[in-house]
């Protein structure tokens, strides 16, 4: 098992005191901490290595092109891939949806069909009411239930051969869900759709398998586990990624330009026009080494005794309903959405603030989630591998208090 205090120890920003309190950080599906050797690797990129690549034949530039590579290589084992140049580096989840929402505006037709779910982000909503609104495809909605889960039935019903991409989370981000994604991969097959999985709530949680799940696109945020903001990670399968136009133009991607004609460069590169996010992506690696040594089994075990502890102490409070799937239901992340009756989220938020405690209110950028259950939004609470018991309780005894300031 876990040793959470030596884990705690290789985030500085966990021992601070904010509003005079210990912070006590459970805002971890917005964004996660960065532990040491994270922080201590971009300066060091800095440092020693900083060119930039793909470019000069002199030393420090191949170094750091090594580094970028060798970083990609990481990812591609980390999510087993089957080809490095599968696996492009982004500036984050929002940039890969939209890279391939754009790449399908030269495949989609007027009367085609792209689905989503209720579930989605809005990431993973407004670039595909984009990409309809330009080629006059029709953007259809996998419905879901009141446990916030996926409708499979009426998912099947919605699949057609009019069908072209379904575009669906890994994880949702303000229910915790995890979606039967193999299932929903294998039935888009069926009728020749392709599918792109957001993974940026699921990646903090377990490690994807890109090759057994057969999804053809795989996104996520370097950000939400313990890498550096403005990374991210597109994996596409070659054959879709050799499909697909560029999304920008620009150096790097091309193979040679005249005025009157250029050709593009191979994968990854097509689609990695201008420098990088150099420091970022080989930091992402750094990030992932990280996760690895502790552990998704132990994470993913650790994060559910969380999930079981703080749903059974924030039940005690008079009032409190909790939305998404159940706990026992084998179908939820470490990820608690709930309101207090006659309550504004925000009011509670602010007020354990005060406290230390940070948690997430308002729309979680999910706003036909909260529509559907025709609430202004939730109070979220999200736990990562170095939270504990006892910052549960200092929450369940600050929203205590909060509630008989309020009702
Ligand atoms: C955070 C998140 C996004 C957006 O990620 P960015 O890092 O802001 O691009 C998309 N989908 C889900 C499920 C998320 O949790």
């Amino acid at each position: 098992m876990l040793d959470i205090e030596k884990i705690r120890a290789d985030f500085p920003i966990l021992s601070q005191k904010v509003n005079g309190k210990p912070l006590v950080y459970f805002d971890n599906a917005a964004t996660s901490q960065k532990p040491t050797v994270v922080i201590d690797a971009i300066s060091g990129y800095y440092k020693e290595i900083n060119a930039n690549i793909h470019r000069g034949v002199h030393t420090l530039s191949q170094i750091a092109t090594d580094a970028y590579e060798v970083s990609r290589k990481k990812i591609q084992a980390h999510i087993n891939a089957e080809k490095a140049h599968e696996v492009l580096f982004t500036s984050g989840t929002t940039h890969g949806i939209n890279l391939v929402a754009s790449g399908f505006g030269a495949i989609l037709k007027s009367g085609d069909e792209v689905l989503v779910s209720a579930l989605e982000h809005h990431s993973n909503i407004v670039p595909w009411q984009m990409l309809c609104e330009k080629t006059g495809a029709v953007l259809k909605v996998i419905p879901m239930d009141q446990n916030g889960e996926l409708i499979q039935d009426a998912y099947d019903a919605l699949l057609s051969e009019k069908t072209k991409i379904v575009a669906v989370n890994h994880i949702s981000n303000a229910l915790g869900t995890i979606n039967p994604i193999q299932r929903m991969i294998a039935k888009a097959h069926e009728v020749g759709a392709a599918v792109l999985i957001d993974g940026a709530q699921a990646t903090p949680h377990l490690r994807p398998d890109v090759q057994a799940l057969d999804c053809d696109f795989y996104v996520f945020s370097g950000h939400k586990i313990c890498g550096p903001t403005g990374t991210g990670v597109l994996y596409g399968k070659e054959v879709w990624l050799e499909k697909l136009p560029p999304y920008q133009g620009g150096g790097e991607m091309i193979k040679e330009v005249t005025f009157e004609k250029t050709t593009y460069a191979g994968l990854p590169h097509k689609f990695e026009a201008g420098t990088p996010n150099i420091e970022g992506g080989i930091v992402l690696g750094t990030s992932i080494d990280y996760l690895n040594a502790i552990g998704f089994e132990n994470i993913a075990a650790y994060e559910h005794e969380l999930l079981v502890y703080g749903t059974e102490r924030l039940l005690e409070i008079e009032g409190l309903k909790i939305y998404g799937p159940n706990v026992d239901s084998g179908n939820k992340t470490a990820v608690i959405s709930f309101n207090i009756d006659g309550i504004h989220p925000y009011d509670i938020g602010t007020i354990i603030d005060r406290q230390g405690i940070a948690v997430r209110t308002g729309h979680h950028c999910a706003q036909p989630i909260m529509s559907f259950f025709e609430i202004p939004g939730t109070i979220r609470a999200s736990f990562a591998f170095y939270n504990t018991k006892e910052e549960i309780d200092l929450m369940v005894a600050a929203i205590k208090k909060a509630r008989t300031m309020l009702v």
